[in-house]
């Protein structure tokens, strides 16, 4: 029997596409800036999202701590979101590797007050650190793939840039929003100094994220990302792959979208699972179970060939991407069925 992986949109395999790009890419030792795949890549997402320039790095989770790096200096304070990527599933890299301290605020599903946001900033002084940076996540993982809205980013910008705090947007899945919401990669871009995304979850290439932002910063950043041990040689081999995830893959990802939607709604439907439908806006579905317990639906969905990952003491989380189709999905909810039947 077929697997079926729910666990994530990190499993996704690359295309046939992908495959036969890298074997042809041109390459050279990117750390001479002589990688002509790698600079075709940087320079078309720089375009693409209006920064000026961009930097490949091997994941999302460099590309944040490499933003926070270059933005910050020790003792600074970043204001995250309390569910954010970068403070809880980053290995506490921003604290013990950029040396900064963290305060972390409630939002309305991703999206934090900008007001709050501007009585917590602080100009710094003898005592209290000074804010260097306001992170700002889309979509939010955490939220259930909440797509965060525009004007409240804008917002946020305003705020921050009215006290000189730069904005970094840990945009993991921003091709996820940019395909629910319609809104343009460079319109969620304009609102932070600077934006990563990962190529490698629903867009499918095997490696790879980008940090993009204006040209004097990405030049620090290269720094950052050679010190924490980033600095790729021949890394066009990947960059090609991501040449094509960014040609073939972004359109597509509204179909996930429509997959996770029918999940949510279904599950919605059979009672014992609890799913709050409005924050269903992407390709995540939080699930939270009423009676049974999440480490034994795993097991139990494990031995039907589904992957599930059970992500709270009474949740469990379902990813829809590139290597799920219609009939997975028809199989999951079958499984559910037979589960609600075995009681
Ligand atoms: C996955 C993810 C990351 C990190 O990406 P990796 O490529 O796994 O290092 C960062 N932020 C968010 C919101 C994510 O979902």
């Amino acid at each position: 029997m077929d697997r079926i992986d729910l666990r994530s949109d990190t499993v996704t395999l690359p295309s046939p596409r992908m495959r036969q790009a890298m074997a042809e890419a041109p390459v050279g030792d990117d750390q001479y800036g002589e990688d002509p795949s790698v600079n075709r890549l940087q320079e078309r997402i720089a375009e693409l999202l209006g920064k000026e320039a961009a930097l490949f790095v091997p994941s999302g989770v460099m590309a944040n701590l490499v933003a926070v790096t270059t933005h910050t200096r020790p003792a600074e304070e970043v204001i995250l979101e309390e569910w954010a990527h970068t403070s809880r599933f980053e290995s506490g890299g921003i604290g013990s590797l950029a040396h900064v301290l963290t305060r972390t605020l409630r939002s309305d599903r991703g999206l934090m007050d900008a007001d709050e946001i501007a009585r917590w900033i602080s100009s710094g002084n003898e005592h209290t650190p000074r804010t260097g940076l306001v992170c700002v996540e889309q979509t939010h993982n955490f939220h259930g793939g909440a797509v965060v809205p525009l004007d409240g980013l804008r917002r946020i910008r305003e705020v921050c840039h009215a006290r000189g705090v730069p904005v970094h947007m840990d945009g993991a899945r921003m091709w996820n929003a940019v395909a629910a919401s319609g809104v343009s990669g460079a319109d969620y871009a304009a609102c932070a100094d600077t934006v990563s995304f990962c190529l490698s979850k629903g867009l499918c290439a095997p490696v790879g994220s980008l940090l993009c932002g204006p040209a004097e910063f990405i030049a620090r950043a290269r720094f950052a990302r050679k010190r924490l041990g980033g600095g790729m040689r021949q890394s066009g081999v990947i960059a090609a792959a991501g040449l094509v995830a960014l040609r073939d893959m972004r359109e597509r990802l509204a179909d996930d979208h429509v997959r996770a939607r029918r999940i949510a709604e279904r599950l919605a439907s059979l009672g014992g699972f609890a799913v709050d439908l409005a924050a269903v806006q992407t390709n995540i579905v939080f699930v939270r179970l009423e009676k049974l317990d999440p480490a034994r639906v795993v097991e139990a969905a494990a031995k039907d060939g589904l992957l599930l990952y059970a992500t709270g003491p009474q949740q469990i989380r379902f990813v829809t991407h590139h290597d799920v189709d219609d009939d997975d999905v028809a199989r999951l909810l079958q499984f559910r069925e037979r589960l609600a039947a075995r009681g």
